[in-house]
Order: C-alpha cells, then sequence, then structure tokens
C-alpha cells in the first residue's frame, strides 16, 4: 500500500516506522526543516534547548517498553530530581514520585531514533488534500503536486488537520473547534547562585513550568554561563499576550525567576517562542485516532490521546494496529 503521512512529529514518525515495518511503502511530508514538531529544539551559542516538551512520563505498560528500548539505546536518560512548586509566590519543595524522562541528547532524539528509512519530504507544507479515483492526491504550498496514495494519515494539530480535511471528509466532526492552548517559551542564560537542587519548578498563573536545563544530565553551556533555563508561561497569560506582544518575554521570565528565588539574576542572553498550539485544553477528547474508512484517511497525534509525549506514541501505535490487524 502507497501512504502519504503528513508530520513528522513523533506520531507521524512512530505511524510511518509501524508501516514501513509491515512492508508500506511510506512518504511523510513535513513543513518545517527538521524532525520532531513540538520536541522542537535550538541550537544557541550558550546551549542546546529544547523549547517544546521539557520531559516525559510513560504509564502505559506498551509506552513503557518502548522507553526501555531507547534507555537501553542511550537515546532517552532519566531526569532525577525533586520538583518544586510556587505556593503564595514562595519556592517550596514539592517531591512525588513520577519518573520523568528527557530525549538525549534532545527530545527530538526519540524521533530520530524511528527514522531510519524512511522518506521524509522536508520544508513541504501541504496546503490542500483530495480523494480522486486514482487515490489521495496532495498539493504543497509552493506548487508541488504528490498524487495517488491509497491511504492518508494526518498528524498534525487538531486545528490544522481540521483546515486541510473539512472539505474532503467530515471526520474531524466531533473534534471542538479549539482544542490547543498556546505558550509563550523563554530560554534565559544567567549568571548568580541558585540552589543545586532547584531543577524543574511546577510555576504560577505567569510561568507554568521553568526547567533549569543546565543541571539536566549531559547538558553543555557556554563556560561563562552559570545556568541555562525554559519557562514555559502559562496558557492564560500567553494568550492573553498574544504573539505580537511587546511584553519582553526574557524579561519578564527573569523578572519572575528572581522573584521567586528570592535572589539577584544577571541575564547575559535569551531567546523567545510563540508556540501557538501547545498543551491541550483541560476537557476535550478522548479517542486514540479518527478514521474516515470509506476515504482511506485516519487522523492521528497527542491531542488526540492525553495531550503528552506518550499519547502521541500511543496514537500511532494504536491506530496502525487497528489498521492493519
Ligand atoms: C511548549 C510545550 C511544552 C510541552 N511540554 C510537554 C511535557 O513536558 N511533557 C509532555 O509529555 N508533552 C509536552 N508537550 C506536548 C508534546 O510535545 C506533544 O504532545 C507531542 O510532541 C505532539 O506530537 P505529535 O506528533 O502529535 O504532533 P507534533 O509534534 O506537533 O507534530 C506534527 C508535525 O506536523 C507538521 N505539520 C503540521 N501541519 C502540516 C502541513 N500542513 N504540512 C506538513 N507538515 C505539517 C508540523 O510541522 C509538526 O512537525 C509540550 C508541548 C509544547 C509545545
Amino acid at each position: 500500500m502507497k501512504v502519504a503521512l503528513i508530520g513528522a512529529g513523533l506520531s507521524g514518525i512512530k505511524a510511518a516506522s509501524l508501516l514501513a515495518e509491515l512492508g508500506h511503502e511510506v512518504t511523510v511530508f513535513e513543513k518545517s526543516r527538521g524532525l520532531g514538531g513540538r520536541l522542537a529544539n535550538r541550537r544557541e551559542a550558550w546551549g542546546k534547548l529544547d523549547i517544546g516538551a521539557q520531559y516525559f512520563t510513560a504509564r502505559d505498560p506498551g509506552f513503557q517498553k518502548q522507553v526501555e528500548l531507547w534507555l537501553q539505546a542511550s537515546a532517552v536518560q532519566v531526569w532525577d530530581f525533586s520538583p518544586y512548586c510556587v505556593e503564595q509566590g514562595t519556592l517550596t519543595p514539592s517531591p512525588d514520585e513520577t519518573v520523568r524522562y528527557i530525549g538525549s541528547p534532545l527530545m527530538n532524539q526519540l524521533v530520530y531514533c524511528l527514522s531510519s528509512n524512511i522518506a521524509i519530504n522536508f520544508q513541504c507544507h501541504i496546503s490542500k488534500v483530495e480523494k480522486s479515483r486514482e487515490g489521495w492526491r496532495l498539493l504543497s504550498a509552493d506548487g508541488a503536486l504528490f498524487s495517488s496514495f491509497d491511504w492518508l494519515i494526518v498528524s498534525s494539530p487538531a486545528e490544522q488537520s481540521r483546515t486541510l480535511l473539512d472539505s474532503c471528509s467530515d471526520v474531524m466532526a466531533l473534534v471542538p473547534e479549539a482544542v490547543h492552548q498556546p505558550c509563550w517559551a523563554a530560554g534565559l542564560a544567567t549568571r548568580g547562585k541558585i540552589p543545586a537542587d532547584v531543577q524543574g519548578i511546577f510555576g504560577d498563573e505567569t510561568v507554568r513550568w521553568a526547567s533549569r536545563l543546565s543541571s539536566r544530565p549531559g547538558f553543555r553551556k557556554a563556560p561563562d554561563v552559570d545556568d541555562v533555563w525554559m519557562l514555559h508561561f502559562s496558557p492564560e497569560w500567553s494568550e492573553q499576550q498574544g504573539k505580537e506582544t511587546a511584553v519582553d518575554i526574557g524579561q519578564t521570565g527573569l523578572n519572575w525567576l528572581q522573584t521567586i528565588m528570592a535572589t539577584g539574576l544577571e541575564k547575559t542572553a535569551q531567546y523567545r517562542h510563540y508556540w501557538r498550539y501547545a498543551n491541550i485544553k483541560p476537557v476535550t477528547f478522548d479517542q486514540p485516532y479518527l478514521l474516515d474508512e470509506r476515504q482511506r484517511l485516519a487522523v492521528i497525534g497527542a491531542w488526540c490521546a492525553g495531550g503528552r509525549v506518550e499519547g502521541a506514541w500511543l496514537s500511532a501505535q494504536k491506530c496502525i494496529q487497528d489498521l492493519s490487524g
């Protein structure tokens, strides 16, 4: 079978690798320059920053087996720390039993591991899909046409999948209009002393999560920097600011860190990124994938299965298992 697959995030590449193992001919179309989707990173002179997912957890036994394989291949490491939280503006220990994993060296390693022998067209933004008698046809934003696919699998965030698919299928009919929330992300290089055990902080209504990236195993930072941080602002704060905000996101992040640490810090560099579709809203939709069997169309993605890294893997696994079974 000839399959077109839109998206080279974890769900898309997991599905593509399973299809390839089953002997199908898969072509992946990815609008960005690299693999990983929301497991993206940014390489700065002062450190390599994971800017999307910061860590992941594994609850499903099938996914736990996958994580074991990744651990054996050194593609994943445990990030062993005891989190803090912010309570009434004060940094407070918040220990838990959660095992947190990170990709090694970066989160997109999870996707790299699964991508060997898969044909991927990068920088290929699919702007239109249609079903003809010869099968699925895909048109890219720069005018290239790809045709004669027996099946189409779409793995983009729900809102983007709806835009692509509404003219040719009602597969998205039961999915709420808005599934995801935005997130402003700020990477900071700082100088100043911070207690060594403060590594990950569950924040407040301004910053929801702060990773001290420089405390993660294997992290390499520039010699003139004491720490590197990734701050994820809350969905409400991010939505209120919007992408075009004039607010200095890095400075706001630094002010937040200084307040909760109750100490002075110097910011030596910063990076910011606006995620329009970050995590999912609390009440969404729970069906591991969507299927329009008549059109030979499947829709997958983390958003179908809880919205986390584990959900991306599970959505792809369940979909391909059912289609092949
Ligand atoms: C800021 C942030 C923090 C997060 N924190 C965590 C966390 O700590 N733990 C956790 O488990 N999860 C976290 N997540 C969620 C996790 O990253 C995602 O749920 C998961 O990576 C999504 O994988 P996916 O394959 O479903 O989608 P994606 O990774 O979004 O992949 C979809 C791909 O499709 C491509 N695409 C879309 N439309 C088109 C098109 N028309 N043509 C071609 N290509 C297209 C995109 O470029 C993208 O590469 C976070 C996400 C963000 C953004």
